[in-house]
This record gives structure tokens, sequence and C-alpha cells, in this order.
């Protein structure tokens, strides 16, 4: 009897262990995928990581009801990234499996909700249960996520409950569809007429059927059969099209149809990959290196040759690409891969067209926003023979499976989305690349104009190399950094709404010049904030404790955690007041600002709301490119590694609402995001030109912004890291908890408080609610656990996981959350 040990796609540690059915005992290996009963009723894809005959003990074992692989789908190295992720991020690697393999390779049962067949339709029902009724009985057959979706309201499930306990709906398990590789039909020759003398028999016989007969012979044509149907190998011929076989002798399908009915030739489907191919045609791909970038590429060889992990530093617009264009050509001709990873929001047409004219098929991209099925195919040729040679993908992309991965580029390393907030795994995507370069004895460079500060610091505690790209490509000057003190012109009435005189100024000249402007506000939708002028009354979400942000174009309110939206009062609930103000600007606003001072310039606006399909995105991108929009207002999004010929104005709007952020990293990334977006400016041939508009023109950082002045930053924020004992000075684990109820969740938090202090000592802060207390009907508290450098982590891990788990068996605590965050960000 043989057995296997599996992970399954749930938040578990443990392995569980199925038996193998008697006939299929050879086929199975580390890596396979199996399906396997779970629960009652559900079965899951797994993921085999031990064969052996030990028998379990003390429970009837389960077997495995079907074998998906017979070559594994996951490389040894793969699993130890897991094992490695789940230690070290403190979940569960059934978290870190779900995370890694796209949807398509995981089949699953889903729960479907349906009207019950026996309902005789005499309930008494609330309005909102025959609202959920009706939505129901209009689906066929929705899934409980679909329902949540439509309904915008993930509460829907309690009332689906409710309407089963009433006999009226009811729930059926389902298989979810999987992945199906995209085939076309192809034809082949019979095997009764592999032998030569019958098939030159049919041939003949075929005279009275001329169509046919030179379908045939198109057919032997090109399966490589040759004028002599010599079929000395039949096995050997080549695969054909059905439709591209009929078109070649320019008959019908009925002719082909016809063959296959008299057994001559067999249609079968076959799969087709839906992956872009690319060839590349030349080599106008690869620019030679300015002197700067020779010297970097150069110094990186060196910097490789001691450390495995090099950061480029390389102020905006330097040409980083390029230097690493260079780099994954060496490593291609050594006959390695290459991952290049990029946040989301960088991988854009701009950056592959430009990859692809120098890599073009050995190239893949693998982005989130892509088809699932096309992901399933890039993993199973990362699997192949011919696997490609460079990926350029987003987070999840350190999961491929990789067979000779010899370098790990981290684009825009400091960019905070490379950490997964939701769900667990809550992983930093450049550590664990690091990681994972470690263990394929590959290198890591990290890239970026303005590096983590924690990156910066292992560069001089001689844990990384460096590299400095100090110059601009072209030698064009970095841009000029003007501080508008707007505390002032707001109060003598200057400013413009948004604008003060000098950016209109600015602006204009730009707009005059046919030059271009980005004008950057960290606060999408119109109003961040509604007030009542009387009573000082702020709408707030249902759901979470936040106040709703005013959307104009849907003129409505919306929370940004959950997505719930309402209409705009007319009168305020709390004093009958009619008097609604709206405070602070938010992009759309801004949008609207533009548009009465500028009436002829084309506006554009990129924020979360007007980029919800990724081409929506790269249309934006296109018609300013193109030079088709005149002004780009945006979130962060715009200050993310574009690059744009005819920016000369950049606007900073208002640098406070960065700053006023409760958070030790406040200024790091205010001095990363003001920086990035001043470096879209004059990337060219003119020194653009930036104002930064502030209430506090006087902080430090504000000059070193204006100075380019990263170093200055670092010092500064080393020293106050220093002082109050934050990163790199401890590593940090958050602790969340989340409860429906404040009183229990309180309860909860003060006794895992008090139990951390007893095992860490002073160094725990909290419980506190964070700044958002309640998000999607749950309250949420907080302790922050400052682990000293010198700490066994191991240790740290192994008592929290403790801790968790006897809090959690606690009756009390059953429905509770509790997670940590490693190293939050
Ligand atoms: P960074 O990523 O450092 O901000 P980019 O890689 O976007 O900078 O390069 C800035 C600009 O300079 C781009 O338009 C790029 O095409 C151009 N450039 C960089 N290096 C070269 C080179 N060696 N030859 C020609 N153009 C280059
Ligand atoms: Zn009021
Ligand atoms: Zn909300």
């Amino acid at each position: 009897m043989k057995f296997v040990d599996v992970i399954l796609p749930l938040p578990l540690s443990a392995a569980y262990t199925y038996a193998l059915p008697e006939e299929q005992q050879a086929a199975v290996r580390p890596g396979c995928r199996v399906i396997v009963p779970f629960g009652a009723k559900k079965f899951y894809t797994a993921i085999v990581v031990d064969v052996h005959g030990r028998q379990p003990q003390g429970y009837a074992v389960k077997t495995v009801w079907e074998i998906l692989d017979s070559d594994p789908v996951l490389l040894p190295v793969q699993l130890d990234f897991w094992r490695w992720l789940a230690d070290y991020y403190l979940c569960a690697v059934g978290d870190v499996y779900k995370a890694a393999l796209p949807s398509g390779m995981k089949l699953e049962s889903e729960s479907k909700v349906v009207v019950n067949s026996e309902y005789a339709g005499n309930a008494v029902l609330s309005e909102r249960e025959q609202r959920v009724v009706t939505w129901v009985s209009r689906r066929s057959e929705p899934t409980v996520t679909q329902l949540q979706k439509e309904c915008e309201d993930f509460r829907v499930l309690r009332v689906v409950r409710s309407l089963m306990d009433k006999g009226v709906l009811a729930m059926k398990e389902e298989v979810k569809r999987s992945y199906k590789p995209r085939t076309e039909v192809h034809v082949r020759l019979s095997e009764t007429y592999f032998d030569e003398d019958k098939l030159h028999e049919l041939l003949e016989g075929l005279g009275r059927a001329p169509k046919q007969q030179s379908l045939l012979l198109k057919y032997l044509e090109l399966a490589g059969a040759g004028t002599a149907f010599r079929l000395r190998n039949p096995k050997m011929l080549a695969e054909v099209g059905r439709k591209a076989l009929v078109e070649a002798v320019g008959g019908s399908l009925a002719i082909c149809r016809a063959l296959e009915e008299k057994g001559v030739l067999e249609a079968y489907p076959y799969e087709i990959g839906r992956l872009a191919h690319t060839e590349v045609t030349e080599t106008i791909g690869v620019s030679p290196l300015s002197e700067a970038q020779a010297r970097a590429f150069r110094e990186l060889e060196e910097a490789f040759a001691r450390h495995p992990v090099c950061l480029l530093h390389g102020v905006t617009s330097s040409g980083k690409t390029e230097v690493y264009i260079h780099l994954i050509r060496q490593m291609i001709a050594e006959g390695k891969q290459v991952l290049y990873l990029v946040p989301e929001i960088v991988l854009t047409t701009q950056l592959t067209d430009r990859l692809y004219r120098v890599f073009g098929n050995r190239m893949g991209v693998y982005h989130s926003k892509f088809p699932d099925a096309e992901r399933v195919e890039i993993w199973q040729k990362q699997l192949s023979e011919q696997p490609y040679d460079i990926i350029v993908g987003v987070r999840s992309s350190v999961f491929l499976p990789f067979r000779h991965l010899g370098l790990v580029i981290v684009d825009e390393e400091h960019e905070q989305s490379y950490k997964q907030q939701e769900p667990a795994p809550r992983y930093h995507a450049r550590n664990a690349a690091i990681m994972l370069a470690r263990m394929y004895g590959a290198r890591t460079l990290l890239g970026t104009a303005t590096p983590a500060l924690e990156t910066y610091y292992n560069v001089r505690m001689g844990k990384y190399g460096l590299v400095e790209l100090t110059e601009r490509f072209g030698q064009v000057r970095l841009p000029e950094v003007e501080v508008v003190d707007i505390k002032e012109l707001q109060r003598k009435r200057r400013m413009a709404g948004p604008f003060s005189p000098r950016l209109l100024e600015e602006m204009r000249r730009a707009l005059e010049n046919k030059e271009q402007v980005i004008l950057f506000q960290n606060r999408r939708g119109y109003a961040p904030m509604i007030e009542c002028h009387t009573c000082g009354w702020v709408p707030k979400c249902k759901n979470c404790d936040v106040s709703l942000t005013y959307h104009k174009g849907l003129n409505q309110m919306t929370c940004h955690y959950c997505g719930y939206t309402c209409n705009v009062p007319t009168r305020c609930p709390a004093c009958e007041g009619t008097e609604l103000v709206q405070r602070g600007f938010g992009t759309e606003k801004v949008e609207d600002a533009v548009h009465q001072v500028f009436p002829e310039a084309a506006v554009a606006r990129m924020d979360l709301d007007t980029t919800r399909t990724r081409s929506a995105y790269e249309g934006i991108l296109e018609d300013f490119q193109s030079g088709k929009t005149d002004v780009l207002i945006g979130t962060q999004m715009v200050t993310k590694g574009l690059d744009f010929e005819r920016v000369s104005v950049v606007g900073i709007l208002n640098a406070d609402a960065m700053l006023n952020i409760p958070d030790f990293r406040s200024f790091e990334r205010a001095f990363q995001l003001m920086a990035q977006v001043a470096g879209r400016a004059g990337r060219r041939s003119r020194q653009g030109r930036v104002i930064l508009q502030t209430k506090s023109p006087d902080l430090p950082l504000i000059r070193q912004v204006t100075e380019h002045d990263y170093f200055g930053l670092y010092v500064g924020q080393m020293e106050e890291r220093q002082m109050f004992v934050y990163p790199p000075f401890c590593r940090l684990i958050y602790v969340y908890m989340k409860h429906k109820r404040a009183d229990v969740l309180d309860h909860l938090a003060a006794e895992m408080g008090s139990r951390l202090r007893q095992v860490f000592g002073s160094r725990i802060l909290g419980p506190d609610a964070p700044p958002v207390a309640r998000i999607q009907l749950l309250y949420i508290r907080k302790i922050v656990v400052k682990v000293e450098l010198g700490a066994s982590l191991a240790k740290v891990r192994e008592q929290l996981l403790y801790l968790r788990q006897n809090l959690m068996a606690h009756p009390d605590y059953r429905s509770a959350q509790i997670y940590y965050d490693v190293d939050p960000m």
C-alpha cells in the first residue's frame, strides 16, 4: 500500500495523508497534482510532497480520487521556497499554494445557490429576502461570490442562510471549470493506410472523386509523407490543420468530411497556445550604452563578484532599463534564465514593447490582469524543454518554475506594492525574490532612483553591493523643484482652487509651448469629505470607520475600503441643515478645475476609477504619449516609471497629505513619491520644472526633495528610526485581530497584549485601534511587536504561532481572526 502526503489549497499548515489507488501506485511523484476529498462533499486539487509506505495510525485514511499529472508541475526548489515563505511570513503553506498556482491548475468545487425545487411559494419573506430570491432566480445558479458582487452586499450570505432555513433556497456543490486548452481541429491519416500498397490502392480508387483525391494528396504533402508516399515512419507525419488543408486545395469542408467518413482521415483536437509570438526580426532593440551606463555595467560585474545582491541606484531617467537589457543578454548567452520583476502598475506596453524588440519570443509576460488560461500556459512553458529565457512579471511571478535561474531584477525595488496585503501570504516580493535567487544560486539586482531605506542600509552595512548612475541619459539635468507655500496664499485667498499662481503661470507657459503637464494629487474622487456646515456632521461608511468620498461623475458617495456607495443626502440627518459643503480636492475635482482655467487643454485623469481595465489604463498612457492629451492628472499612478518626452511641468498639488499619514515610513514614502513624480519632468532635451505646493515649506524633507538629496533623507530618517527603534533597527511584526463585536475584540486584544508582554517584555505597543478601525463590519485591533535584531526569529515565530493557537482555542474567540503581518509596509 502506498500513501501520499499532500498540501491542500486551504489555510492549513500540516500535510495530509491519502492512500493511492491500487492500480496507480507507480505514477505519482512529489510536485504532481492529485484530486482528493476533504471535508463534507468537497474535493480539492492537492500537491504531492511525499510518497511513502507509512500507514497513518488512528484514523481511516481516504483515497486519492484522481492523479492529474505524471510529471511534476512543481520543481523541488519551488516547494522549498513555499515552505520558506510560510515559515517566514507566519502563514500556512496552503495559503502559499493558493497564491502560487494559477487558478486554472486547481480544480475546486464551489457552492451554487439555487431555488429549492420543493419550495411551495408560501414563505413569508422580508423585503431584503425577496430581493435576494429575485436575484437568484434571475441568474442561473449563481455562486455565492457572484451573488455578493451583484448585490454589492457581502452579508448576503446571511440572508441566503435564513432563506435556506425557510426552505426557499438550497445550495449545491459543483466542480469549477478548470483550465481548458485552446484547440483547433487537425487531421491525420488512419493507421489502416500506413501500409503503402493500401494507400496507393486507395488513391487510385479515388480517381472517381478527384476533389477527395487532390485533398488527400495535399494532406500527404503537408504532412511530409513525400511525393513517393514513402511512409517510412508514419508517426513522424507533421500536424495538419483541417482548415488550412481545405484552404490549401481551395475546396470545401465537406470534401474533408467525406474522407473522414470513409475512415481515411481522422479528425482530432489539437492544442494551440494562447501565448503571444513576437519574432525578433532585427536587433534594433539593443542600443549602445552611454559612457556612464557602460561604467555602471562594468561596476555591476565587479560588485556581483563580491555580493549576490546589488543595488543599482540610478537617478530618474538615467537609463537603468538599458543596463538591465545588457545584463539580461549576457545571462541568456550563458544559458541562464532571468526574472524581471516590476510593480503591477509599471508593467505597461511601454516597457514590454521595449523588451519584445530585443528578446521577442524568448520573453514571457506574467501579469495578474491577463486571463488565467494564459498564465497556465506560461507555467507549462516554464516546465517544458523550451522555457522562456526571460519572464517579465508582477509580484506573483516569483512563483513560476525556473530551471536555471541566473538573475532576478527587481525594478523600482522601493515600491510598496511589492508587499502583498491581503490575503495571506503577506509576502514582500523583493525580499522573497532575494531568497528565491539564493535558492537557485542566482544574483539579484535591485534598481531604483529612490531606494527603500532598508535596502540602502543593507548597502551601507556591506550586505549588498552598490552601483550608482548619477546623471540622466543624454546629460539632461534633473528637474528644478520650486517650493510654493500655500498656507500664506490660502490666507490671502490667492489660490485658484488647487492651483497657486506660480503653478498656473508654469502650466500656461507649457501649454503655449505645446509641452505637457502632469499634476499629482494623491486622492481620487471629487471631494475627500462632505461636511454639514451647521453642525459638522460627516457621512461615514456603514461598514467601515471612514468618511465617504464624494464622486461627482457617479453623483454618489463611496467608501474606498469596502466599495459601499450611497446617494448624497439633501439634508443633514443630524440637524436637518441643507448646507453640505465639500472639503478637499480629489483628482476628479482637480480635473474640473483645469477645465475651468484652461478650457482648450485636453485633460486626462488616471486613478483607480479611470483605469478599471488594462486597456483603459493603456489608452490614457497612449494618448499622453502621442500628445493627444496636454494635462495628465493622477494619483500615485502617475509617479511610476513612465517615460514621456514632452513633459516640462509637474505640479505636486498638496505635499502635506502625504506627510500627515501616521506611519514611521510616511516621510520616506513622501520623498519617494515626490522624487519619482518629479522625475517624469524634462526627460529628453530640456530641464523640467516641478512646482511643489505645501503648507510646511520649512521641513527638511521638502529641502531634500528640492535638492534631490536622497542621502540627506537617509541620514535624517536613520537617526529617527534608531532613536525610536524602527526598522532596520528592529524587525516588526504586526498582530491584527478582527471580530464583529467590539467588546469581544477588546477582551481578546487585551489578553493577546498581556501574553505578548509576558513573552517579549516591553517591545510591545498596543493594542490600539488602527486609523481605520472597522472594515466590512469587522472591528480591528493591532499590536506591534518589535523583535530585537539579535533575537532568534525561529523562536519568535514559534511563540507567536503558539499564542495564536492557544487563544483561538478559547470558546469566546472562535469566530475571531488573528493574523500576523511580518515586515509590514
Ligand atoms: P530610468 O528607468 O533610469 O528612469 P529609462 O531606462 O526610462 O530611465 O531611460 C530614460 C530614457 O533614455 C528612455 O527614453 C530611454 O529610451 C533613453 N535611453 C536610455 N539609455 C539609452 C541608450 N543607451 N541609448 C539610447 N537611449 C537610451
Ligand atoms: Zn448638520
Ligand atoms: Zn466601507
